[in-house]
């Protein structure tokens, strides 16, 4: 069946229509800059500027009528309406709280309690649920349904979703560790599997999602068992623009100081720090190339955020008592040779090699959205893996449709 993927960012929407049957991406759009000045859109290889300060609802609408005018024009997807050519619309939620662990069909009982759960990602639900309500209005007979991004981490044992805060305070503000990145990181577990062709109940897998966020996962059995975000996506890596762990007593002595409101943190937590704080900015080329010039505040950077890496792979090994697959996806995962290499660094003593030149070498495209690192010696599988949310969204919905 063919599901038209929506992935939206506060700044961006990425979207595919897919043929689930064979995973092909039978045409892609996405939206960069929106709300600046210069808003793109990119159909294949054709980019059209739109109106400056082009906001999300519109957007969403520009790109629906742009796949709809490919139909219309009778070209490689089909002649029909939009309407009448996708089985389902999904949309990525990057929050569904302690409730929403499947695909789930959207009706408006089910957006309002979605929405309830907006001061969970502030950043992230919110401009989701705008975009959802776009691509409902334009599609209003064709199931939309949303997928979540904490769903696979809906299987975390308690000793890894519980902080240790007294049970009166975690059971009145709901609070538990929730996990991201699920959609990926699922998908990049089953595409290991396959590829290795072994099954994915016998693998222990660490997967690494380094993008602007940043998170670590530990799959035992297909199982998501730990993960380094938490409540929010704020807990775990050196991320973009956000720190990751920091001792919660820093946080309180910002809040005694005076200096410093709640939204305040917020903004500081979640936008100016990670990276961006460190050097001002958050795009990983520009920090190598300043550090491979000889810039000791990017190499600084790029240390530390190697070591927070380092240290999730090494609990995570202890917490599954080995490791079969160490797999790095997104961004900086798929095209950072260097980040790769310096996380992978003596790891020999538990088994994992990597092949150097290899690791050189890759480059992941949809035809070979995989690459191995190690060497053959090595005993864990060191791989990396093109990360396609919009194929696992598409999937999932088509799996709850009974595909
Ligand atoms: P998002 O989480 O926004 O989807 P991405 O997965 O696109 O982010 O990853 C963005 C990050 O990937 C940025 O920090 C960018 O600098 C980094 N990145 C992209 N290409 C490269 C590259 N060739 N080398 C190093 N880092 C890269």
């Amino acid at each position: 069946m063919r599901v038209l993927a929506l992935n939206c960012g506060s700044s961006s929407v990425k979207s595919a229509l897919i043929d689930t049957a064979s995973g092909r991406r039978l045409q892609e759009i996405h939206v960069e800059n929106i709300g600046s000045e210069q808003v793109r859109l990119h159909a294949g290889a054709q980019v059209h500027d739109l109106d400056a300060g082009t906001n999300l609802q519109a957007a969403v609408d520009e790109l629906l009528a742009c796949y709809a005018g490919r139909f219309q024009r009778g070209n490689a997807v089909s002649t029909e309406s939009l309407t009448s050519s996708v089985a389902a619309v999904a949309h990525r939620l990057v929050h569904g709280g302690p409730k929403f662990v499947d695909p789930t069909r959207l009706d408006d009982a089910v957006l309002g309690e979605i929405e309830q759960l907006n001061h969970l990602a502030p950043l992230h639900n919110p401009p989701a649920l705008t975009a959802l309500r776009s691509a409902r209005a334009a599609l209003p007979n064709v199931p939309h349904f949303a997928v979540f991004d904490t769903a696979f981490h809906a299987t975390l044992p308690d000793h890894a979703r519980e902080y240790a805060l007294p049970a009166d305070v975690r059971k009145r503000y709901g609070i538990r560790r929730f996990g991201f990145h699920g959609i990926n990181h699922e998908h990049v577990a089953r595409s290991v599997a396959a590829y290795l062709q072994i099954d994915l109940e016998k693998l222990r897998i660490i997967c690494c999602h380094l993008g602007n966020g940043a998170s670590v996962t530990a799959i035992e059995q297909g199982r998501s068992v730990d993960t380094s975000m938490g409540m929010t996506p704020l807990e775990g890596l050196i991320m973009g623009t956000r720190a990751g762990d920091v001792d919660p007593g820093v946080l309180l002595q910002l809040g005694r100081s005076g200096d410093i409101d709640a939204d305040q943190l917020d903004d500081l937590l979640n936008k100016r720090s990670g990276l961006k704080g460190l050097v001002g900015t958050n795009d990983l080329r520009e920090i190598q190339r300043r550090a491979s010039a000889g810039d000791q505040d990017c190499e600084l950077a790029i240390a530390m955020y190697v070591h927070r890496i380092r240290k999730y792979i090494g609990a995570y090994v202890a917490a599954m008592g080995g490791v079969d697959v160490i797999a790095f996806t997104a961004g900086v995962g798929e095209h950072s040779a260097l980040i790769r290499r310096r996380c992978l660094e003596r790891l020999d003593f538990m088994g994992a090699t990597l092949d150097a030149a290899r690791n050189e070498k890759v480059k992941l495209t949809s035809d070979a959205p995989i690459a191995v690192l190690n060497a053959p010696t090595s005993r864990v599988h060191l791989l990396a893996v093109r990360a396609d949310e919009e194929f696992a969204m598409a999937r999932a919905v088509a799996a709850a449709l009974g595909e």
